[in-house]
């Protein structure tokens, strides 16, 4: 049985601390009874320290948006293992908006070097793969999906792919309001993810690994996803930074 687990990706929003403080203590104490699902929140690097200081990481885990394979070292504007592992359990990698970035975004190398830090640093990373649009179209999504997740997790050993997340977000998806239908996002995840890492990393690694959705996801169709056999949570970009977070949760852990 793989335990369901719901990620909120703020992005850059709610990264001053006293706007994050007020929206925590408001979330916190709902998202603290809410059983058999794990909940996650990825606030700007700016208010991690703050939000250590006053949720319960037994309870609520929290993690980063990004990560740099390098421990130290001249990095402007970067962020390594150790600094993260010190405040967060998890962390995001390879979102499409960072490997977009004005076209010098991050590599399928540069998302596996990250992987490894994170696991080095005993932290869960949230690994984002996903086609666009013209992928999409053309047919190439398996084919495209499939090469990411093997890019990332290339080199792990079973046991370090079983403890990492993968989060399926077609960018077609994040953002719009024009969600995957849980069938077709079901059939991905089973097919292609699961299936790419049966046949590379074998099928034990493949039924332990937690998949979730991401594009669109919010408290009205939430429920439609997790009743899907191969959706194991959902990695939420808007609806997390608001307080309908905490209903979209419960639903999650009532139709897990
Ligand atoms: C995301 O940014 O990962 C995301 C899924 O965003 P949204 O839920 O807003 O589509």
């Amino acid at each position: 049985m793989r335990k369901p687990i719901i990620a909120g990706n703020w992005k850059m929003n709610l990264g001053r601390v006293e706007e994050a403080l007020e929206f925590v203590r408001q979330i916190r104490s709902p998202l603290y009874e809410v059983e058999n699902v794990d909940r996650v929140i990825c606030p700007p690097f700016t208010v991690l320290a703050a939000l250590a200081e006053v949720i319960q990481a037994n309870k609520i885990g929290l993690g980063a948006q990004n990560i740099h394979w390098e421990e130290s070292g001249a990095h402007t504007g970067d962020i390594s293992g150790p600094m993260i592992a010190a405040l967060c359990q998890y962390v995001i990698i390879g979102h499409s908006e960072r490997r977009a970035i004005g076209g010098a975004g991050e590599s399928d190398e540069a998302i596996h070097k990250k992987v490894q830090a994170a696991l080095n640093h005993g932290l869960t990373p949230i690994i984002c793969v996903g086609e666009n649009l013209t992928q999409k179209e053309a047919g190439e999504t398996q084919a495209f999906v499939s090469g990411q997740v093997r890019a990332a997790l290339t080199g792990l050993d079973q046991d370090q792919i079983s403890t990492c997340v993968l989060a399926y977000e077609p960018i077609w998806a994040i953002g719009t309001g024009q969600a995957a239908t849980a069938v077709d996002a079901n059939s991905i995840i089973g097919l292609t993810i699961r299936g790419t890492i049966a046949e590379t990393f074998g099928e034990s690694a493949a039924q332990q690994v937690r998949v979730q959705y991401g594009g669109s996801v919010n408290v009205g169709n939430i429920a439609e996803y997790m009743s899907m056999p191969e959706i194991d949570g959902a990695l939420v970009g808007g609806a997390s930074l608001k307080p309908e977070f905490v209903e979209l949760v419960k639903q999650a852990s009532l139709t897990s």
